[in-house]
């Protein structure tokens, strides 16, 4: 922790990577994980498709509303609180993340790079209209032209967001410290930043309950702390 306490004060740009090991510390279930997810209850390959938005519309529906119900029960903890005030305080450049839960930017934070997109904002499939998360749970599920109205998340079939894929490529090779919070590391292509951030000279730290494909690549690999507590304990020595 020490070691990770100096970096972080030395650095000039630091980057923060969060995969969903940050939002199952809010209680979040991690929908991939086969006991606990959503993934048991909903056939997610069917209905997280942009096909099932076209051919079944009542299922999909249903499913994100499901999705952004249980979203909702969940709040930010204090380790997103942490990152919020990193960055106001300039401690932070920016983050990166897997999570399509928004709660990053719940928290305050302005720099977020939300590589599958989030469930902030809900828009019409077919003009783009935006609507709010509110009126989706409450029922306006049908945009006035007629099209679905969807989650702002990149769906199975989609293309991931070359806009945000690029700036998030960017910060990245600038910084020259690299964070990562409860991510295995396992999806390509999220999987490049710390790479990227490792060949661009990036000292890089990765905060994960289980071992990941990149420790070998890490200066600094801690799997025995939770991220809450990670960012607590470094918040209250900096
Ligand atoms: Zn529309």
């Amino acid at each position: 922790m020490e070691n990770v306490l100096k970096l972080l004060k030395e650095a000039n740009s630091t980057v923060i990577f969060t995969g969903a090991g940050m939002s199952t510390e809010s209680g979040l279930p991690d929908f991939r994980s086969k006991d606990r997810g959503l993934w048991e209850r909903f056939n997610p390959d069917e209905l997280a498709n942009v096909n099932a938005l076209i051919t079944n519309e009542a299922e999909f529906t249903k499913f994100y509303q499901y999705r952004l119900s249980e979203i909702n029960k969940y709040n930010l903890h204090e380790g997103h609180s942490v990152l919020a005030k990193w960055e106001k305080d300039g401690i932070i450049d920016s983050i990166i993340t897997q999570n399509v839960d928004a709660f990053h930017s719940d928290a305050g934070n302005q720099d977020v790079f939300e590589l599958h997109g989030s469930f902030r904002d809900m828009h019409c499939h077919e003009c783009h209209k935006q609507t709010d998360r509110e009126s989706y749970l409450a029922g306006e599920t049908t945009c006035e032209c007629g099209g679905t109205i969807r989650p702002g998340i990149v769906l199975f079939g989609e293309t991931l967001p070359q806009d945000t894929f690029r700036l998030a490529e960017e910060r990245t090779k600038k910084a020259d410290l690299f964070i990562v919070l409860g991510s295995s590391l396992s999806v390509t292509p999220a999987n490049m930043f710390p790479m990227v951030a490792k060949e661009n000279g990036a000292k890089l730290v990765i905060v994960n309950r289980e071992p990941t494909e990149l420790d070998s690549l890490a200066d600094y690999t801690i799997h025995d702390m939770n991220i809450k507590q990670f960012l607590t304990e470094l918040d209250d020595s900096l």
